[in-house]
């Protein structure tokens, strides 16, 4: 990582160092997806002058738009709410999609991979906080999934993992058994998932927790991919707060 010359990339880098050290104490590799949404290129281009290659969006024309202008080997993480309608206008640009919480996404998403003979990679979002605001699978609807026979009728998408969101809240300690609790549904799908995905030349790597307010227990708690915006890129505008 070459020295930092702006505030944004002195906090890009303070959030690298601790996740480096985090890695290495987990023995596991640790992603950090730079939640770029709202932000203008010029900003997504200061973190990528760092090294910064994964980036996450959560509007379909914000992330088509920024994927056509900037360079080509960025990778593009689609963190929002995924409405059906919009999923082919995302597709080609998209390296992995973290928020599929209904099996109608799952069923647009492979029609929609099958047309343009891709691959796509997503996680399935699991509901673990105590709010009923948050979207998600429920405890039961993920262990269903994880059998196998399932997936037969998905053969163009890779689930790789499980990504989630915590409570907003003070109370850490409610927070950490939000995420343990997650981690252990990822541990339970491991074996069936793992031998599921052999055949498509993938595993069930993935574990996406842990935000700018979270990460640190999140990481503590397993995570694998943690997706930080503000802690990065600063406030933002407040008509795009929502996921
Ligand atoms: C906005 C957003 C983030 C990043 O939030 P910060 O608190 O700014 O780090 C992470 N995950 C999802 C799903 C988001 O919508």
């Amino acid at each position: 990582m070459k020295a930092p010359d702006s505030p944004l990339q002195e906090r890009l880098m303070a959030v690298q160092r601790e996740l480096d050290g985090a890695q290495e104490s987990a023995d596991r590799e640790l992603t950090l997806v730079a939640v770029s949404k709202t932000k203008p290129d010029q900003d997504l281009m200061e973190a990528y002058a760092m090294g910064q290659k994964d980036f996450g969006e959560n509007r379909v024309q914000e992330l088509v738009g920024k994927a056509q202008r900037l360079p080509k080997d960025i990778l593009w993480h689609m963190i929002g709410h995924v409405q059906t309608n919009k999923i082919k206008d995302f597709l080609p640009w998209v390296h992995l999609v973290h928020g599929v919480d209904r099996v109608k996404v799952l069923r647009v998403m492979q029609k929609e991979a099958a047309k343009i003979n891709r691959k796509v990679r997503v996680l399935l979002q699991v509901h673990i906080a105590e709010e009923a605001t948050k979207f998600g699978f429920d405890g039961e609807e993920i262990l269903a999934l994880g059998a196998p026979e399932v997936w037969e009728e998905f053969p163009h998408l890779l689930p790789v993992g499980l990504m989630g969101m915590a409570t907003f809240t003070e109370d850490q300690e409610q927070v950490r058994r939000e995420f343990s609790r997650l981690a252990k549904l990822h541990k339970v799908l491991q074996p069936s998932m793992d031998e599921m995905l052999r055949e498509r030349g993938e595993q069930w790597s993935t574990l996406s927790m842990g935000m700018s307010g979270d990460w640190r227990v999140a990481v503590q708690e397993g995570s694998t991919m943690v997706r930080v915006g503000s802690a990065i890129f600063g406030m933002r505008n407040t008509l795009n707060t929502k996921a």
